[in-house]
């Protein structure tokens, strides 16, 4: 797998400094709400980043999972995602934080919100690891008092590693790095 790869964006050691932060500055604005807060990840690329995030979070959150997918196995968003997997948990009158990999056109995001706005929760807050501003095509909303936290701004490049797949593949590198154009040009 590592062969693929053109280079290292972020390494292990600086993925796991950044997510303790953000898991910190979860907890302080949290710590104060008397229901504490859902963690909805977005599968399948936030399954790691949801992982490490919530073992780092001191609060008694609720975690569960939502599918959108639009991508398959193309490196470009075909507009608006599908949901295949919904939210198991009631969310109505709860504060949910949106886990993801990366945001990049803001399609899925902005399709998601709206979704879980109309389930009624009070707050929907945005926590993505990476985010690609300058291919933002869409702007989504936060609702209620909801945050938005961001790990790392993300280069123009298509990115894998850390629960970030081309084709299902390379999930499980420890790092983020950039594909090797050669490999999804084939
Ligand atoms: P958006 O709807 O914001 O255009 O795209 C969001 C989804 O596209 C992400 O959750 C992710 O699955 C996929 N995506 C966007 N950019 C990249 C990238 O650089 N690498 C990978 N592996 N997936 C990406
Ligand atoms: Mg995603
Ligand atoms: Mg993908």
């Amino acid at each position: 797998m590592e062969k693929d790869i053109d280079r290292i964006l972020w390494t292990e050691e600086a993925l796991t400094q950044r997510v303790t932060q953000l898991a910190s500055q979860i907890t302080a604005d949290f710590a104060s709400c008397p229901s504490p807060p859902i963690l909805l990840g977005v599968a399948t690329g936030a399954f790691i980043f949801l992982a490490d995030l919530v073992r780092e979070i001191n609060l008694p959150v609720s975690v569960d999972f939502i599918r959108a997918s639009s991508y398959g196995s193309s490196t470009h968003s075909d507009g608006a995602p599908k949901f295949s997997l919904d939210v198991k948990l009631n969310i109505q009158d709860k504060h949910v934080i949106v886990v993801e990999d990366i945001i990049d056109t803001g399609n899925t995001l902005c399709c998601l919100v709206a979704h879980l706005k109309k389930k009624g929760a009070s707050s929907i807050s945005v926590c993505t690891l990476l985010d690609k501003p300058s291919r933002r095509k869409v702007n989504f909303e936060l609702v209620g008092n909801g945050k938005y936290y961001c790990g790392f701004e993300c280069p123009d490049y298509f990115v894998v590693g850390y629960g970030l797949d081309f084709a299902e593949r390379y999930r499980n590198l420890r790092f983020i790095g950039v594909l090797k154009p050669e490999i999804y040009k084939m």
